[in-house]
């Protein structure tokens, strides 16, 4: 597997998703033979990145190679992959409706059926920081948790999935839940899922959906 390749592909479907704008986001996916994390430059166009542009990181967070400059949360990002060894890739996006609820600083519960499958209860806010800083990674990670996305107040999100794909769905879903829950409060009060369904949700989502698997 080409994991440049994947990140700078990534960086490139991040943004036709509307997940984010002009250089901004960032991604990092982990090599699960040799832990290494592969991860964006800092301010660069994902249409112009080739495969140099790419920073590699071992898994204590120690230049392997690249000679740009990482993403500002490059921190975040490993410390994220420290702490969940169950997750594969970290993208971190600008999205509209999610950065919303992140500006407002509510944590997202689970509203819709796709939310309390594939990201659970809910999607709590972090402590804020300033973007780039020690001190929000910290708290991103904290916030995180076993969770699947965190918000980053006044800013954007940050999503954890097993692998690039996982979290495109993670990143997608919580999106559209934020934009579902935003467009139900202006007419109404939402019903949110109780924790006992999201539970069973989530067993049927990682045990039975879907065609058996050969
Ligand atoms: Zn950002």
């Amino acid at each position: 597997m080409d994991y440049k390749q994947l990140v700078i592909d990534s960086g490139m479907e991040m943004f036709r998703r509307k997940l984010t704008v002009s250089t901004w986001g960032n991604i990092s996916i982990r090599e699960p033979e040799t832990g290494y994390i592969y991860i964006t430059p800092s301010g660069m166009d994902y249409e112009t990145c080739t495969r140099d542009d790419i920073l590699v990181y071992d898994k204590d967070g120690n230049l392997v190679e690249g000679y740009r400059k990482p993403s500002i949360e490059k921190n975040m990002h490993i410390w994220m992959h420290q702490a969940r060894p169950d997750v594969g890739a970290v993208m971190h996006t600008h999205p509209i409706y999610s950065t919303i609820f992140a500006v407002l600083n509510w944590d997202v519960p689970a509203v819709t059926e796709e939310f309390a499958q594939i990201i659970g209860k809910k999607v709590r806010c972090a402590e804020y920081f300033l973007p780039g800083t020690d001190e929000l990674a910290r708290a991103a990670v904290k916030a995180l948790s076993d969770s699947m996305a965190v918000l980053c107040v006044n800013h954007g999100t940050v999503c954890v999935g097993r692998d690039i794909q996982h979290v495109f769905n993670v990143s997608t879903v919580l999106e559209k839940a934020c934009q579902v829950y935003y467009m139900a409060k202006c007419i109404g009060e939402p019903k949110i899922i109780a924790d006992k369904d999201v539970e069973d949700m989530m067993v049927f989502a990682a045990t039975l959906y879907g065609q058996p698997k050969k």
